[in-house]
């Protein structure tokens, strides 16, 4: 693989708070010590191919400008709902009125960033000559529940929606595994370039429905 960079900027990977796995400890760290779970659960295997593609960068290191990304829950509006992503299909749920389904009891929690916030911090992370060379997590460190985000969408759409509790077997069949929480330590990311995600979810949320709304996306 050749690279070519120009401008002085480094070149950025993207990876994700996945490679954290069952995050050991948390707020998760980026030097911290990686939990995986088993083969056999399909979960890991993104885990650890993204690892995988922070050890190739990383070892360019030396040679070309590199810096690491890793990607917590990113929201906002023209977010697609085909693999997951659970604030898109709660959102056009609560808008068509249909039952808003939280997977087991809800009690899950993620910290939502938004997307406009996070490419900012991407585009800072690959100009900062500080941060090459360097992994850092990005994303918004405000825990919400799933279920008190259920709650918070059906409010936003007009409060037609029932929540309802559907057990993970349903949807995604035998050996999954879900996270209880993922929190990022956003501790470098500050002292790097200055600043970090920090919009509410409430207001992502109406930022999705406007969209929504006016794209009239078939739910
Ligand atoms: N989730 C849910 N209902 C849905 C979609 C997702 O309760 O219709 C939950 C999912 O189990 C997870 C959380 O919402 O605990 C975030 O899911 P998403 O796929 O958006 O991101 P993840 O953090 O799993 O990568």
């Amino acid at each position: 693989m050749r690279i070519l960079v120009t401008g002085g900027a480094s070149v950025l990977l993207a990876s994700s708070s996945e490679v954290y796995g069952k995050g050991v400890r948390q707020p998760l760290a980026e030097d911290q010590d990686l939990l995986l779970g088993p083969t056999v659960k399909q979960r890991w295997s993104y885990a650890c191919s993204k690892a995988a593609a922070e050890h190739l960068t990383l070892a360019r290191a030396e040679r070309i400008a590199i810096v690491v990304a890793r990607l917590f829950n990113t929201v906002g509006p023209r977010q697609i709902g085909r693999h997951g992503m659970v604030v898109p299909r709660f959102v056009r749920q609560g808008l068509a009125g249909r039952p808003i389904t939280v997977y087991a009891k809800g009690e899950q929690r993620r910290c939502f960033g938004d997307v406009r916030e996070v490419v900012d911090c991407l585009v800072a992370l690959a100009g900062a000559p500080a941060a090459r060379g360097g992994v850092f997590n990005v994303g918004n460190d405000r825990e919400i529940t799933i279920r008190e985000l259920a709650e918070l969408v059906r409010e936003r759409t007009g409060g037609r929606s029932e929540i309802v509790s559907v057990d993970y077997q349903s949807v995604y069949g035998e050996h999954f595994e879900d996270l209880d929480r993922r929190v990022p330590d956003l501790t470098r990311l500050e002292r790097a370039i200055g600043r970090r995600p920090r919009a509410d979810i409430a207001s992502i949320i109406d930022d999705v429905v406007a969209y929504e709304r006016a794209a009239g996306v078939p739910a």
